[in-house]
């Protein structure tokens, strides 16, 4: 059998994310994993580079979550949240609540990214709403940025590098921008905000890094100088920390880094340390204030059937106890330092652009990407799962990795970009 046959063999029903299904290599079958391995059916070991899309910040299959997991299981997997709470529910709240910055207080839990991203964005429009400001209807975003794959999600991701374009006239129209990183870019933007503060709700950016826009970094101070605009026009600021949160850039949150306090953040990827579905969209008090009413039409319409899921946020919880019981933070240092060192001789390889490293984030970025294909099974050949998109090699292991697995990762990127160029 070919290739295609044995594919089209074993998967005769599957439809997978963001592949071309005709020509798609057949993937690996996983069927166990442990710290930071992925163990294949076919006797494979792989060191994972990436956490499982940046989810598993505490390794696989981390006896605390699982305990937590199953314990859970056993009482109550399921209940809905319509006029019902439950204590897993209320005490990750109120346990979210003291870990973000300032008042950043309510919690609406959801249960991926970008669903978590819509509820903030639907609530910044209610807000201005509420507010009778109810021509304040768009959204400004930045080029770079990456919210989710939903069609309100879409109309504020990249409008060119995101994987979207071909969506662009069915999304709402809204305002993207560029980034205020230097004086020309923050004149460009002010200008944007004086001639169209009436008709925009929200500014929305991922803080201190552009994730699914190829790891772009920008430093804090474009943060402040968001929260200054944001306030001087009436602004709501969301950021959208599904990607950073929980440690990844080195402190729990990123905006931390900016000493500032968003309106709305929505967190997901890391929230369950890579074991369910969850999201939360979290507002300030201010904000919330804004919907409380005699007026049952100023209340927020929203309501995920499996809305703060209690096996989900029983393991949020036990992710959080990890958090206090074990030296993340201090893991995530250890791994920049060595990201710094280990990935830097890669800067002198021919088709190297640049080389950055951030907290548990460690890019190399191409002057031109070879054919991916190749690099992932050159990758897979080394046994380590290292997954290349758009001009970028990058790592963002599991803050457990042993600092000989994380070698291996670096390693194997210097092995295969060298001999790619
Ligand atoms: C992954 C991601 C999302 C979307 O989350 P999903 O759970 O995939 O819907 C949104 N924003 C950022 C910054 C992300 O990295």
């Amino acid at each position: 059998m070919t290739t295609s046959e044995r594919r089209a063999a074993d998967l005769p029903h599957l439809w997978l994310p963001y592949s071309q299904m005709q020509t798609t290599p057949w993937p690996a079958t996983a069927i166990r994993t442990s710290g930071s391995t992925i163990f294949l059916d076919n006797g494979q070991e792989l060191v994972d580079g990436i956490a499982s899309w940046w989810t598993a910040c505490h390794g696989y299959n981390h006896p605390h979550l699982r305990a937590a997991l199953m314990a859970q299981c056993e009482v109550m997997p399921h209940v809905m949240f319509g006029g019902m709470v439950h204590e897993p529910a209320k005490r990750l709240a109120s346990r979210l609540a003291s870990l973000l910055p300032g008042d950043l207080e309510r919690v609406f839990f959801t249960d991926s990214g970008s669903v978590a991203m819509e509820v903030a964005v639907k609530m910044a429009i209610q807000f201005q709403l509420n507010n009778k400001r109810s021509a304040r209807t768009k959204v400004l975003s930045f080029r770079g940025g990456y919210h989710g794959d939903t069609l309100g999600m879409m109309s504020i991701c990249d409008p060119e590098e995101g994987m979207h374009n071909l969506f662009s006239g069915a999304l709402p129209q809204q305002i993207i921008a560029d980034l205020p990183v230097d004086t020309a870019s923050t004149e460009a933007l002010e200008r944007v905000l004086q001639e169209r503060e009436h008709e925009i709700a929200a500014i929305v950016t991922e803080p201190l890094v552009q994730g699914a826009g190829g790891m772009l970094f920008h430093a804090p101070s474009v943060l402040k100088t968001l929260r200054t605009l944001c306030d001087r026009f009436n602004i709501l600021l969301i950021l959208d920390e599904v990607f950073t949160g929980f440690g990844r850039t080195g402190t729990m949150f990123a905006c931390e880094q900016a000493q500032i306090v968003p309106d709305i953040v929505a967190l997901s990827k890391a929230l369950t340390g890579g074991t369910m579905a969850l999201a939360a969209t979290v507002a300030r008090q201010t904000v919330f204030s804004a919907f409380l009413s005699d007026d049952p039409g100023k209340a927020l319409m929203h309501g995920p059937t499996f809305m703060a899921n209690p096996l989900a946020c029983a393991v949020a919880n036990a992710s959080l106890d990890v958090f206090e019981q074990e030296p993340r933070l201090e893991q995530v240092s250890r791994i920049e330092a060595q990201l710094k060192n280990e990935l830097a001789p890669c800067a002198s390889l021919p088709n190297v652009r640049d080389v950055r490293v951030l907290g548990a984030i460690g890019v190399v970025e191409l002057e031109n990407m070879p054919n991916p294909e190749h690099l992932k099974q050159a990758f897979l050949k080394l046994g380590v799962w290292i997954r290349p998109f758009r001009n970028i090699v990058y790592l963002t292991p599991a803050f457990t990795v042993t600092p000989r697995e994380l070698s291996q990762l670096t390693s194997a990127i210097y092995t295969v970009l060298k001999h790619a160029s």
